[in-house]
């Protein structure tokens, strides 16, 4: 197995890494076809036809509402839960009807499930069973460096933190250098400062071991912040896939537009790249014809104090670096985010406009 590379520091954005991992990765790593799951006596299919396709090193989130099958689609590709259909294919290998430990797939759990009568190392060590005692010690020493934790090696989990623990996990997945590492929810029994620090690390420790993964979350923060690209899931189905960036900008439905980001939706009628709207004519940021529905960002919008303003400021909530405001325009109320500089009171009067294309969403 080739030295891993020793981590000089884990607050260094991961991409400060010399993988280029923002890129699209060339080759495909793991493709799922048609996967689906009706689980006995219920009526809806849990996962419904969901198929995708990711590339070596690629890091994938599965994000999406409570519920929507984020852990069934997760606990198939891991072998855990046998699909009715569908296919999933590993580096060109079909492995859908292998048990978890045939597959080579690495897993972190939400748990992280280490071994509470095990020091550190030998919970790192877990899975390096069959190598020579002395090259399964450097192996598992090397993944603690990696993860900064080589210090703790004779510790027993119990005398760790949460997120040092969700590294030990970490490290212990990585040691056997799967191509491709499953996590579910790995964040959610940290605290909300250590979950932002923690995931940078996790981000950057997959990106140094080279390994590909999947991570199902329901924060749409986490996934923008961590993912290369996103796949939403809603109701079962994967409804749109593309990196943070795409997803955020065009988003497919009114659905992903609320559920990623806040977005406002209103009614216009399109032609082409335009369309007439209450806040006139708006370029769009794809082509649409007919009655359509929009989605704009708080952010889009500018608000412009004007006593003679045919909107009203009815609420507002001070965030320090911005400001959100509710603003009531006839029946439709609508949030802004403006930057921290003049602040407008609750109750009065503001004039609209969107600064942007929007996008239409039905
Ligand atoms: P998510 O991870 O997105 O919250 P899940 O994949 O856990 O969603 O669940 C998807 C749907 O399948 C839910 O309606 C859930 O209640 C149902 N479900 C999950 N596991 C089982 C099971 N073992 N038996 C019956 N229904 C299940
Ligand atoms: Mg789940």
């Amino acid at each position: 197995m080739q030295e891993l590379p020793r981590s000089l520091s884990f607050r260094m954005p991961a991409e400060a890494t010399p993988l280029g991992f923002r890129q699209r990765p060339a080759k495909v790593l793991l493709e799922v076809d048609g996967l689906m799951r009706r689980f006995p006596g219920e009526g809806a299919a849990a996962v419904e036809r969901v198929s995708f396709s990711m590339g070596e090193g690629e890091l994938l989130a599965l994000l999406g509402p409570s519920g929507c099958g984020k852990t069934t689609t997760l606990r198939m590709i891991g072998g855990f839960e046998p699909p009715d259909a569908g296919r999933i294919i590993l580096r060109g290998r079909d492995i859908t009807r292998l048990p978890p430990e045939k597959r080579g797939i690495g897993f972190v759990f939400q748990d992280y499930a280490l071994f509470p009568h095990l020091d550190v190392l030998d919970n790192v060590k877990f899975g390096l069973r069959g190598m020579r005692r002395a090259e399964a010690d450097d192996r598992a020493r090397a993944m603690l460096r990696l993860v900064g934790l080589e210090s703790l090696a004779a510790r027993n989990p119990h005398e760790l933190s949460g997120g040092q623990q969700q590294r030990v996990a970490l490290a212990r997945t990585l040691a056997v250098a799967p191509p491709l590492v499953l996590l579910d929810e790995p964040f959610s029994n940290l605290d909300a400062a250590m979950r932002v620090e923690t995931r940078q690390e996790v981000r950057a420790l997959l990106k140094e071991a080279g390994s590909a993964a999947i991570l199902v979350t329901h924060d749409q923060e986490e996934a923008l912040a961590l993912a290369d690209r996103i796949a939403v899931m809603e109701a079962g189905r994967v409804v749109q896939i593309g990196t943070p960036d795409e997803i955020y900008r065009n988003p497919v439905s009114a659905f992903v537009a609320s559920f990623i980001g806040r977005s406002n939706i209103f009614e216009g009628t399109a032609d082409g790249m335009d369309a007439d709207t209450p806040f006139g004519r708006l370029p769009l940021s794809r082509a649409a014809n007919g009655e359509v529905s929009l989605a704009v960002r708080p952010e889009q919008i500018l608000l412009e104090p004007d006593p003679e303003g045919t909107a009203a400021v009815v609420g507002r909530e001070y965030r320090g670096h911005d400001q959100l405001y509710w603003v009531q325009e006839g029946e439709r109320c609508l949030l802004v985010i403006s930057g921290p500089g003049a602040q407008i009171d609750v109750g009065a009067r503001v004039r609209l406009r969107i600064c942007d294309c929007v996008t239409p969403v039905n």
